[in-house]
């Protein structure tokens, strides 16, 4: 077990839970005791159906749809058309968010993604290159306009230098937007125990808004933006319930959410 926070290293920490640490500098919530997870051939057949129902294939539809959702945040903050843009899905699974960004009218579409199986499924059902390897291991050779990353950067056991990895591969005004788990939302406020019981062994961070905030500001990253990424006001309670619209303006207002979208750009220095 590591108890140094692995964005700004500071030792200090007040526990959440045995393993759950908040770090007072940054106020990012760490895991001590993190298993970065092993990506099998199954992830996306057998194992994801386990716990969603059905395989990541058959989620076709909802996936496509949070992607054009996603993509039209993405479209306010580029400046030109989208046909002479690049853009690269960090964790690409089998490519439904390439598929929808190729299909908006991006010119050059990337994938990269550490599943032989799901890289491959992308490069022959739509055509999208993708690399075949893990982040952290990934040698760029280019510059993007937008690189993106759907639940994927709270793995990595150092989740500081992605981030600044993600930086250095922008072009200058580049778009950055990624999804995380977010602690500022009503399964960690209601429902401390089931939000401890539940919180998964390869995650290694969560963040609220104000902390990701602060840690892509420090990176060099403007224009930073948060968005509720799911709306669960059964979480909260029955008065939440009974009044979901008033539930969800709030929770747009002070993105109040358990994950939640955040999206930056890359000024010129
Ligand atoms: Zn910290």
């Amino acid at each position: 077990m590591t108890s140094k926070c692995p964005v700004c290293t500071s030792s200090k920490y007040r526990k959440i839970s045995e393993n759950l640490l908040l770090c007072p500098r940054c106020r990012i919530i760490y895991n001590a005791s993190h298993l970065p997870a092993i990506y099998s051939t199954d992830y996306f057949g057998q194992e994801y159906q386990a716990q969603y129902g059905k395989t990541y294939e058959d989620d076709f539809e909802s996936i496509y749809t949070a992607s054009l959702f996603r993509l039209s945040i993405i479209k306010k903050y580029l400046r030109e058309n989208l046909s002479s843009k690049s853009l690269l899905d960090i964790g690409c699974a089998l490519g439904f968010f390439c598929k929808a960004a190729r299909d908006t009218g991006f010119g050059e579409v990337e994938g990269l993604e550490i599943s032989e199986y799901a890289a491959s499924y992308c490069r022959h059902k739509y055509n999208i290159p993708v690399h075949s390897t893990g982040f952290e291991d990934f040698i760029p050779v280019r510059k993007y306009d937008v690189i993106t990353a759907w639940f994927v950067l709270e793995h990595f056991s150092d989740p500081y230098a992605m981030f600044v990895k993600i930086y250095e591969m922008l072009e200058v005004y580049g778009i950055f937007a990624c999804t995380l788990p977010s602690y500022f939302g009503p399964l960690f406020y209601c429902h401390r125990k089931e939000w401890v019981r539940s919180h998964p062994q390869d995650h290694r961070i969560d963040v609220a808004p104000w902390s990701i905030k602060k840690l892509l500001q420090q990176i060099g990253f403007s224009n930073i933006r948060c968005f509720p990424s799911g709306y669960h006001p059964e979480r909260f309670g029955t008065i939440a319930q009974k009044y979901k619209k008033l539930y969800n303006t709030l929770a747009n207002l002070l993105c109040f959410s358990d994950t939640i979208l955040v999206i930056a750009s890359k000024k010129p220095q």
